[in-house]
């Protein structure tokens, strides 16, 4: 795939999932400048782009202070950047009267406040034309029950990308969104309802089915390498007409 010209790329959750699998993707694209941002150092620290330029920022993308230091450090190490991925994200589940004030702000802070700062930083790194894909959720659209901190969060985050749009296209900066469905990543372990389903199932990938089979037309999740392959569609100058669009991958669930 072709990309812009200064292509070293911003991927924040890049430790893990799709972040992870991103990264390998756009290496195997022939994407050599990295700076990766996660806040689980050694997962990332473990992350492997042999040959690559990569700069790694241990941090939590909701914290301003460590956006101050990254934009510092990415313009010292690469001049900018020309691609960047809005990726890192928490879940969170609870119907809205037990929702605690606490739970809301936790996810709200991470997917909301986390997606503007890495926005802002992409904005101003990219000095012309370039592409940013904004990781929302299919739970951005589509309003299930026990889901309305997350929901919430995609949903404002999805907005952001078609605002950014906006103000980027006279210069040439895209900015996209992704709707997956169901992924089939760790973001999902630790999650009460999905806890109880794996331990009553016997297995996770039984978990995982089952949840597909009963809500998404084509019977199954995506994989991490799915979802990264779609976002180094929409980065690269294949998804040259697309801007301010919101890409679902959800298998159908959202028809
Ligand atoms: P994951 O848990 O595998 O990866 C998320 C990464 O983000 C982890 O490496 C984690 O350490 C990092 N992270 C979490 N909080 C952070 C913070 N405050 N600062 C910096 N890094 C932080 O999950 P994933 O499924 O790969 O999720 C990636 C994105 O995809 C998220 O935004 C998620 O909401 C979205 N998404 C996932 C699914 C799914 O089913 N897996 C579906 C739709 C959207």
């Amino acid at each position: 795939m072709n990309f812009a010209p200064n292509a070293a790329v911003l991927i924040t959750g890049a430790a893990s999932g799709i972040g992870k699998a991103t990264a390998e993707r756009l290496y195997a694209d022939g994407v050599r400048r990295f700076a990766l941002v996660d806040i689980d150092e050694a997962r990332l620290a473990a992350l492997t782009l042999e040959g690559a330029d990569v700069l790694t920022l241990t941090g939590d993308v909701s914290d301003p202070a460590v956006w101050d230091k990254a934009e510092r450090d990415i313009s010292a190490r690469f001049g900018g950047l020309g691609l960047a991925v809005v990726n890192a994200g928490v879940s969170g589940a609870g119907p809205i009267a037990d929702l605690s004030f606490e739970d809301w702000r936790r996810v709200l802070s991470v997917n909301l406040d986390g997606a503007f700062l890495t926005l802002r930083a992409a904005m101003r790194l990219i000095a012309g034309a370039g592409a940013i894909v904004v990781v929302s959720s299919i739970a951005g659209i589509k309003a299930e029950p026990g889901v309305a901190a997350y929901g919430a969060s995609k949903a404002a985050a999805a907005h952001l990308a078609k605002v950014a749009a906006k103000e980027g296209a006279p210069r040439g900066l895209r900015v996209n969104a992704i709707l997956p469905g169901g992924v089939d990543t760790p973001i999902w372990n630790g999650m009460g309802f999905f806890d109880d389903m794996v331990r009553d199932l016997g297995s996770r990938d039984a978990a995982l089915q089952a949840m597909a089979t009963a809500a998404t037309p084509l019977g199954r999740f995506a994989t991490a390498d799915e979802i990264a392959g779609q976002i180094a569609f929409l980065l690269s100058d294949a998804a040259a007409t697309m801007t301010g669009a919101l890409l679902t991958s959800d298998g159908g669930y959202s028809l």
